[in-house]
This record gives structure tokens, C-alpha cells and sequence, in this order.
């Protein structure tokens, strides 16, 4: 992806290109690849590439584009961390508890034959399960 892809890609989800979110972007998005990150690995990654971006800057960063839909929050108690991801489809996880890896699992990988209604007054917008496991 070229400067000016990613250029493209946050003035299409209408977010203005601020220095900290071209380098996030190109960071996360220009190999095309899915990933799980931390705000800590993107701020070591980007340290290590010479950009020095405050850790805080990071997640305020990381936060705009998930509001702006180009990452996914996604909840990990198991892993104890705030984790992002880059597939913003609707997924399940296997978590490592070895190595900490999350791995993707198709939505439909799952069948589920009952679903708990949602409280008076609320309805299920979203739901992911995270299956943890260890290397035998
Ligand atoms: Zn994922």
C-alpha cells in the first residue's frame, strides 16, 4: 500500500491524516495482512522504525480507528489486554495461552443452538468466542 493509499484509506473513513495515524495505518494495513495488536506492540514497532509515538497518542489513535470501523475492538480477558484487530469481520478466537496468539475462527465455524435473550429493554448487537488453547 503506497502513501497514498493510505492517504485514501482514512479520508475514506473520514479521518483527517494526522502524522500518528499515517504511521499507524501504514503500520497495520499497508501488507494487507489480518493482525491482533496492542498499543504496546504498535508503539515498540513504530520506535523501532525510528517513530516515536507517545503510548497515549497510540491508543487514542488505535480508538479513532475503531470508531471510524477500520479496526475491531476485541474483548480477551483471557489474554488481560486491550486487543485490536485488523479483521473487522464478525469472528470467534483461538487464544494461545502459551504465546498469547490470537488466531482467527470463521463465524461460522460455531453452532450455537440457544442464545440467552438480551435484557428488557436491550438487543444482542454483537457476540465472540474465545476458545483457549495450548500447544499438547
Ligand atoms: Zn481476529
Amino acid at each position: 500500500m503506497s502513501d497514498l493509499d493510505v492517504h485514501n484509506l482514512l479520508a475514506s473513513h473520514n479521518l483527517r491524516c494526522t502524522r500518528p495515524r499515517v504511521k499507524l495505518a501504514t503500520l497495520l494495513f499497508a501488507d494487507g495482512r489480518d493482525r491482533h495488536v496492542t498499543a504496546e506492540w504498535a508503539a515498540d514497532a513504530l520506535a523501532k522504525e525510528g517513530d516515536e509515538v507517545a503510548l497515549a497518542t497510540v491508543y487514542n489513535t488505535l480508538n479513532s480507528f475503531v470508531e471510524a470501523g477500520l479496526l475491531r475492538q476485541i474483548s480477551c480477558q483471557e489474554a488481560g489486554r486491550q486487543v485490536f484487530d485488523t479483521n473487522v469481520e464478525p469472528h470467534h478466537h483461538f487464544y494461545n495461552e502459551q504465546t498469547g496468539e490470537l488466531t482467527d475462527v470463521p463465524q461460522n465455524a460455531f453452532r450455537f443452538y440457544k442464545m440467552p435473550a438480551a435484557p428488557d429493554g436491550a438487543e444482542i448487537v454483537d457476540w465472540q468466542v474465545t476458545v483457549t488453547i495450548r500447544p499438547h
